[in-house]
């Protein structure tokens, strides 16, 4: 890895693109998700039976990855947005090649605006008798969108989620739109993170998948994760292998926490459980507030 340092000397590292899918509904964004987490580590491991843990990694023959948002559609998205934490990178707008552009399209294209994220176009469903992705490239074009065929810098890659076609283009074209964007991150110090999942484990307690946006999480630390607070017990990759610690953009499963927090909540680090117990429930008193304000406004 190839390794620079900023003016106040702190390492700062290359860092894999972090992918959200976002369209109209039933264009194919949980197909498309699920063709391409068919291609990642976990599922290669696991003989091709993955969980749906809120996000994976593809690895590409180069040894780039990307990491993938699981969860399809704007929810995750505007959750993560409304907490100042756009943790995607790139969007990758699912057009279905005989639908075209569609009012939740649009939608999709005005929140990537809205958060300055570039978007790749996945022209989906190219297998069909109806199919017309030039149709749809025009439609884009007359939307506002500049593509690349016509001067602009948009890609466009034809896919079709159901015969896994297209999948190695769209991927190489993630890739090569996260080289132009020079993806960097901070990679010593306390670790800035958020999270993309939270789910309850009757064995194992509450359990988070979490992506660092800087820093570096590390096995025992203190955390406060939105008002909930815990120590880090245990770091797993999306593999489900151990690890000691997780370095941007690298999703991980992170178990640990008392209490159980909601996807989009910041992760912070601090000294000690005293300085946990005290955050969270500062934190846990001013949601309080704000749902009473609310209720009496
Ligand atoms: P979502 O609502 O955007 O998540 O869409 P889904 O992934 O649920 O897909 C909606 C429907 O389109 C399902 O019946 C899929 O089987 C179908 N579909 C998705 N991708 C393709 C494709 O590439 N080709 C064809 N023919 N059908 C597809």
């Amino acid at each position: 890895v190839k390794r620079l340092h900023s003016a106040e000397g702190t390492e700062i590292v290359p860092r894999p693109p972090v992918v959200t899918v976002m369209g109209h509904v039933d264009h194919g964004k949980t197909s498309l998700l699920d063709a391409l987490r068919q291609t990642s580590v976990a599922a290669r491991e696991a003989g091709g039976i993955t969980q749906h843990l809120g996000a994976f990694v593809v690895v590409m023959p180069s040894g780039a990855s990307i990491t993938f948002l699981d969860t399809p559609g704007h929810a995750a998205f505007s959750a993560m947005r409304a907490r100042g934490a756009a943790v995607t990178d790139i969007v990758v707008l699912v057009v279905a090649a005989d639908d075209g552009v569609m009012p939740q399209t649009l939608e999709a294209m005005s929140h990537a605006k809205a958060a300055k994220v570039p978007i790749i176009v996945a022209i989906n469903k190219c297998d069909k008798p109806g199919a017309n992705p030039e149709k749809v490239k025009l439609q884009l074009a007359s939307e506002g969108l500049l593509l690349e065929e016509m001067g602009g810098d948009v890609q466009v890659i034809e896919v079709s989620a159901l015969q896994k076609s297209g999948l190695d283009n769209l991927e190489e074209a993630l890739l090569l739109q996260a080289e132009m964007m020079d993806l960097k991150a901070r990679i010593d110090g306390p670790a800035q993170a958020y999270v993309v999942e939270a789910r309850l484990d009757k064995g194992r307690g509450p359990l988070i998948t979490t992506i660092v946006k800087a820093g570096t999480l590390t096995c025992g630390q203190h955390v406060v994760v939105g008002s909930e607070w815990g120590r880090i017990r245990a770091i797993k990759d999306m593999a489900g292998r151990l690890t000691e610690r997780a370095t941007p953009a690298m999703p991980v499963e992170i178990e640990g926490l008392r209490g159980l927090p909601m996807s989009g909540d910041d992760v912070i680090v601090v000294h000690s459980e005293e300085r946990a117990r005290m955050l969270s429930s500062g934190r846990t008193r001013k949601s309080e507030e704000n749902r009473l304000r609310r209720k009496l406004n």
